[in-house]
């Protein structure tokens, strides 16, 4: 039996071995969700997850190597053939608090209980051990029509868990799907409800737009929706640059802050407060201030582009090189590498529109070899000390020695000295004999 056509076969025989033993004991077990939707739909499945009317004990009984990676709600996750899936036992939500994960969870054995819970029909479908389709919200139809329906009650499904709205239009977004009316309907009826949810989770669902194949389509929707301004971390006033966001499907996704820092260019925030509210919306760390340091660099730099641009064309040059070099000590080596590679494809994606005609590919190249050949990046990449300068014009230290030692390092970077002890030395007693006539 060849069920599964899109996904590895050795997750798929580690999986089905999955369910035999749970079949074996004289459980039910299925494959459900994504994995189900994604074989369906013809796309890469990544991961397997499975739902059984086994007790997370007894599962834990069957396998050898287990993580109880959610016991609360069920989830073990069975470690076999060098695979991983999450095995959840049938589960009914009962209650609901606040519009948000259910208060308690009532298991049950019946697959059918299980998948009414689900938030899609898509989302909704099981397969077992023999190939066999079980989608009694006939998931599948939708996935033809192109449609996002909610399992029952649309209303009700939004009020359980807001996120579920949010997850309509990621999948709007990465499919190309659209919501039926009565979903869609529902979504603008119950949008004030977002602020319940905490951004981690919407969060989750918002790469995966910004991540997929059309971030545009999913931002409109957004947009339309309402949905971003009813959560917990409002945007405020955006100034959407449809041409710019065009653009977000040709950058990698990787590293992050290339789509990022388009995102919140094409959403026209202000470069001061990208780092804040990435931040906000609980981008890591390294996250947010590689994305800040990335619309800074090239907000920077084109404001230089502009202020040259009246100037002949070697004085442009050379002041267009002492900026850039500049810019790249002050945001550092890798930030102007992912400017040229994001402008690199920008560039390539458009030769006539007006945005980036600042810029040729020809300019692109010469940036380039700016990046490359700055020798030094750090003031302690410089062959003198602090305190070798202190000794070479005899004097105490003091908050002038910092900014000195970044002069140097800036005269070393724009090839005006070479990076030599003697030759820094000197450079240090000319400009202190300056300072001091
Ligand atoms: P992806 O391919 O991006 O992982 P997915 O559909 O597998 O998408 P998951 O978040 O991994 O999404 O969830 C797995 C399954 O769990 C879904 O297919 C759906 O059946 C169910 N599910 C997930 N989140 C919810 C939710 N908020 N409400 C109801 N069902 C949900
Ligand atoms: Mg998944």
């Amino acid at each position: 039996m060849k069920q599964w056509n899109h996904v590895d076969s050795l997750m798929v025989s580690a999986g089905e071995e999955v369910l035999r033993r749970i079949g074996d004991a004289g459980y039910e077990a299925y494959w459900v969700g994504g994995c189900v939707r994604d074989e369906v739909m013809g796309r890469p499945v990544h991961d397997m997850d499975i739902a059984t009317s086994a007790r997370p004990e007894m599962v834990t009984q069957l396998f050898e190597r287990c993580i109880p990676t959610g016991l609360q709600h069920g989830t073990v996750t069975v470690l076999i053939q060098k695979q991983a899936f999450e095995v959840t036992t049938f589960r009914k939500e009962t209650e609901y608090e606040d519009h948000r994960r259910p208060a308690s969870v009532e298991f049950v054995d019946a697959v059918l209980e299980d998948l009414k819970r689900r938030d899609f029909t898509m989302n909704a479908m099981a397969m077992d051990l023999e190939g066999q389709l079980i989608d009694p919200f006939h998931g599948r139809e939708d996935i033809k029509a192109g449609l996002i329906r909610c399992v029952g009650e649309a209303d009700e499904r939004f009020e359980e868990d807001a996120l579920r709205m949010f997850r309509a239009i990621r999948f709007a977004s990465v499919f190309g799907f659209t919501p039926v009316l009565s979903t869609w309907r529902a979504l603008l009826r119950n949008r004030d409800k977002m602020g319940f949810i905490a951004i981690e989770r919407i969060r989750a669902e918002f790469e995966k737009i910004l991540y997929g194949p059309d971030p545009l389509r999913g931002l409109e929707l957004l947009r339309r929706s309402g949905l971003l301004e009813y959560s917990r971390v409002p945007l405020g006033p955006v100034q959407i640059q449809t041409e710019l966001l065009r653009k977000l499907p040709l950058l990698p996704a990787e590293p992050v802050q290339l789509r990022l820092s388009l995102l919140v260019q094409g959403l026209g925030i202000d470069t001061q407060a990208v780092l804040d509210l990435l931040k906000r919306w609980t981008f890591s760390n390294r996250e947010a201030e590689g994305t800040a340091s990335l619309t800074r660099f090239d907000q920077e730099l084109m404001d230089q582009f502009h202020a040259v641009s009246s100037m002949s064309a070697q004085e442009r040059e050379e002041s267009l090189r002492r900026s850039w070099i500049l810019l790249q000590l002050t945001y550092g080596k890798d930030t102007a590498g992912l400017w040229i590679s994001r402008m690199k494809v920008l560039l390539g994606s458009s030769k006539t529109d007006g945005s980036s005609s600042l810029i040729s590919l020809e300019l692109l190249e010469i940036l380039e070899a700016w990046h490359s050949s700055i020798p030094v990046h750090q003031v302690r990449e410089l062959a003198v000390k602090g305190n070798e300068v202190l000794e070479g014009i005899s004097r105490p230290g003091g908050p002038w020695l910092g900014s000195l030692m970044k002069k140097l390092l800036y005269a070393v970077a724009a090839g005006d000295i070479s990076n030599n002890k003697e030759a820094l030395l000197n450079e240090v007693k000319r400009t202190v004999n300056l300072n001091e006539t």
